[in-house]
């Protein structure tokens, strides 16, 4: 039996309707911005291996340091001990964060990062014995898929399943210059039960990278401030480097309470989830109660070769060629974006830093199930490029380290592919 053959046997894939979904690529290794399959096919990575990978695959510095910490620590329980990884990995993130990020709290995923924010929020008021119980969220967020991430994302295909038992959230509009009166009326209205507002800085993903301005987010961020209201951004997608910053709040003067992180955390190497917050929610915690006590934690908290592979990746990242791509790919895309935009097939074409997305004119609605989709999926695969459009939206947000002829040989696909689909 191949690998394929094997997989087919005893795997579950995410996302995927086993019964009709193609059989899975074997990817057999992996450098720079490319994957190659067991017959030697070379791929070029479009979407960063679903978002994470910002320095490129198997990255010899990375694997490096992975490998000293493997035979130093490989793990510790993280209650009651500490290890040098996680101490450091916290110092060094949270002096690059806005300086009202304090404290590091560790978990596995992004998911998880998202779920550890809202319980801080939730018991923050619960610990004073002010209980507030109601969230606000963005319409069409996507913050994972555990159950309070599920709850604090859009109710859509993803949840249709398990909607009856998601918590209940107040959803509000993204933001633009007609409508941020309107919703700072409605946080005003609510605040005294709103735990909370979780937002998806700049971009919303899974959305199909819907995009809004920096501007009207500072204004709702102060005008949660203002209202008594915590705020989490959620930087799992967005931060190190993607929208052409170090982090998206860098686009914006006021600071959120809590941040989440995964995905570029670790270059994309390792799972590793972590939420910062300000000094006041944790002191919220502070307490000769045991009841007021933060109870979450995971097996793999604060897992020291994760950690490891952050800290790596965190050297590369402030490298000044790391800096100096993101702009190349920045400016590479909005040139992109100019040839393409009155393209009769092409709808609209958005930009943030490193992530460009084009809505392709379907005639229908923009739909996450479009037919179109599986088309462009296999049409890119076979020319040797992973684009995973959402529905109708192709986007492209490569490792870092992508040459500019692989990211104009991108292009020029979509290009091709607009003539001939
Ligand atoms: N938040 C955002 C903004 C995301 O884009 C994602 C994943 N795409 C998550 C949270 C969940 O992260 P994970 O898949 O690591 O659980």
């Amino acid at each position: 039996m191949n690998l394929v053959e094997r997989d087919l046997k005893v795997i579950w894939h995410p996302y995927t309707q086993m019964q009709t979904a193609k059989p899975p690529v074997p990817i057999v290794r992996g450098e720079g911005a490319c994957l190659y399959d067991e017959d030697g096919k070379k791929y070029i990575d479009g979407v960063s291996s679903w978002w994470v990978n910002i320095h490129g695959h198997s990255h010899p510095y990375i694997a490096k340091k992975v490998a000293e910490q493997l035979t130093q620590l490989e793990h510790v329980i993280f209650a009651g001990f500490t290890h040098p990884t996680a101490v450091e990995l916290a110092e060094r993130l949270l002096a690059i964060l806005p300086n009202n990020q304090q404290k590091a709290f560790y978990s596995d995923n992004g998911s998880t990062a998202v779920e550890v924010a809202i319980k801080m929020c939730l018991q923050y008021w619960n610990n004073q014995d002010k209980p507030r119980t109601k969230i606000l969220a963005f319409k069409n967020a996507y913050h994972g898929d555990t159950f309070g991430a599920m709850a604090v994302s859009g109710r859509s295909a993803f949840t249709a399943a398990f909607d009856s038992l998601l918590f209940e959230v107040e959803f509000i509009d993204l933001p633009n210059q007609s409508n941020i009166q309107n919703l700072k009326s409605q946080i005003s209205n609510l605040k005294s039960q709103l735990a909370c507002f979780i937002f998806e800085p700049l971009v919303q993903g899974s959305a199909g990278m819907l995009m809004y301005k920096a501007e009207y987010l500072n204004e709702l961020v102060a005008h949660c401030r203002k209202e008594g209201v915590l705020t989490i951004a959620d930087e799992v997608f967005t931060g190190f480097g993607r929208t052409g910053k170090r982090f998206a709040c860098d686009h914006i003067t006021e600071q959120p309470d809590i941040m989440c992180f995964s995905k570029g955390l670790t270059g994309g190497t390792m799972a590793l989830g972590l939420t910062t917050c300000t000094q006041q929610i944790f002191d919220a915690f502070l307490s000769d109660d045991r009841l007021k006590t933060l109870f979450h934690g995971h097996s793999f908290t604060a897992n020291p070769v994760a950690c490891s592979a952050a800290l790596a990746s965190m050297d590369l990242f402030l490298e000044t060629s790391t800096a100096e791509n993101i702009k190349r790919i920045a400016n590479s895309h909005s040139q992109f974006a100019l040839k393409i935009k009155d393209h009769p097939k092409i709808k609209t074409v958005r930009q943030t830093g490193t992530i460009i997305a084009m809505e392709w004119e379907t005639g229908d609605n923009t739909s996450y199930f479009s037919s179109l989709r599986d088309k462009l999926y296999h049409y890119f695969l076979s020319a040797g490029i992973i684009l995973r459009p959402l529905g109708n939206i192709i986007y492209i947000l490569p490792p870092y380290c992508i040459t500019n002829a692989d990211l104009n040989y991108i292009y020029s696909k979509i290009e091709q592919a607009l003539e001939e689909i």
